[in-house]
């Protein structure tokens, strides 16, 4: 029996019913139409690398998209490049030849586990770059009007982790019965619009900046900058190595909480503040958890099988044989550590299947 353990990075989670690889869009449509018509729950997967599912597994149909392809709609030849992935494209294939063929806008998204097509969903970004930058339209099966439509950019609704496709997780489908933990919106495929430069988009993110040794807001060939970024990334365990523990994760666990200025201001002095839409502050996750006490390599206990990566504070991690509990359990011990020094709730970023947290 398939178990979610075997499909997601965290390689946490207990058994499903079936798992439908689609091959076509017939196909994949069909597979998602047949487990709402018969009010059997849906997950759609990409690489599992977002996901927490408990130890119960799921009990329902799991669909995955086979297809892997990547067109080009115009050749950039007026300026402007239209590139089309099917979703099941794996993210980080399309950044590679993406950096091979000058389509400026990807390189900082190098290393990024995943499929194309969950990109959309909590809009995926680091170092200064996230989807959003380039997303055009979004075609989707909408389960609800089950009809296939077409979303731009301004329907996309995209703000930091987050989209209409994400949101939609949250509504309710006919039966009454939460489309979660699938969205409402089954991405089909996803059109970008990007120029045709050898230089990258101007660098946003100090670190990496300073990785290249170059000042904010320079522009360098994109091999550097995606050679910059891997190389950043696989020094925080932050590209999929399955030698290497620290990478058994779903990536950063929680998202930068997002403050009312008033409960920024009560945030001790040095804590990072950066401003965000409506008025908000971004703080950092990955400090408020260190300085409420937890280091790098943090478990419950000393034999415990789950623990903070040994590179990166805001990873989670599976040393082996931790089960979905015991990765809830360190969630659970640092969300209430961060909740006990600062009055900050720190909300996963995964979507959870059979877990509370
Ligand atoms: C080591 C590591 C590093 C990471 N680094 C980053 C990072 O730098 N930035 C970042 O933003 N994220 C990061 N992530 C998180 C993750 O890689 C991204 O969120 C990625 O886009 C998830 O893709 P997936 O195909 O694995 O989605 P899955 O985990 O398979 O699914 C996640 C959600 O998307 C939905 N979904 C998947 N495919 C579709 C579809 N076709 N249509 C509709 N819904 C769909 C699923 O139903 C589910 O709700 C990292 C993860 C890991 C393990």
């Amino acid at each position: 029996m398939t178990t979610l353990a075997e499909l997601t990075t965290l390689r946490v989670g207990g058994p499903i019913r079936s798992l439908v690889e689609a091959r076509t869009e017939r196909d994949l449509i069909d597979a998602v139409r047949e487990a709402d018509a018969a009010g059997t729950p849906l997950l759609m997967l990409g690489g599992g690398s977002n996901l927490l599912v408990g130890d119960e597994g799921f009990d329902g149909v799991v669909v995955r998209d086979a297809r892997a392809d990547i067109s080009l709609q115009n050749d950039g030849a007026c300026g402007g490049l239209s590139i089309t992935a099917t979703a099941g494209t794996p993210w980080d294939r399309l950044v590679e030849q993406a950096v091979a063929e000058d389509w400026m806008g990807f390189e900082a998204l190098s290393g990024i586990p995943g499929s194309t097509g969950a990109t959309p969903v909590q809009n995926v970004g680091a170092y200064g770059q996230e989807v959003a930058d380039t997303v055009a339209l979004v075609r989707v099966w909408d389960r609800l009007e089950e009809r296939v439509r077409s979303l731009p950019l301004v329907a996309l609704q995209f703000g930091y982790r987050d989209s209409l496709l994400k949101r939609s997780m949250r509504g309710l489908a006919p039966d009454g019965d939460a489309w979660r933990p699938t969205p409402r919106y089954i991405v089909l495929d996803v059109t970008f619009h990007t120029r045709m430069a050898s230089l990258s988009a101007p660098i946003k993110y100090a670190q990496l900046a300073a990785a290249l040794d170059v000042a904010e807001g320079a522009r360098v060939p994109l091999t550097e900058v995606r050679e910059a970024v891997l190389a950043l990334r696989r020094s925080k365990g932050m590209v999929l190595d399955p030698a290497d523990r620290d990478t058994w994760s779903a990536g950063s666990f929680f998202t930068n909480p997002l403050l009312t200025a008033d409960a920024a201001a009560g945030l001790p002095e040095d804590a990072p503040r950066f401003a965000a839409a409506g008025g908000m502050v971004k703080t950092s996750a990955a400090w408020l958890i260190e300085r409420a006490g937890f280091a790098r390599g943090f478990a419950v206990a000393a034999d415990a099988p789950a623990s903070l990566s040994t590179k990166h504070t805001l990873a989670l991690t599976n040393r082996g044989q931790a089960s979905a509990a015991d990765i809830v359990a360190l969630a659970r011990a640092i969300q209430a550590g961060v909740a006990a020094r600062f009055g900050v709730d720190l909300v996963p970023e995964p979507v959870t299947v059979g877990v509370d947290l």
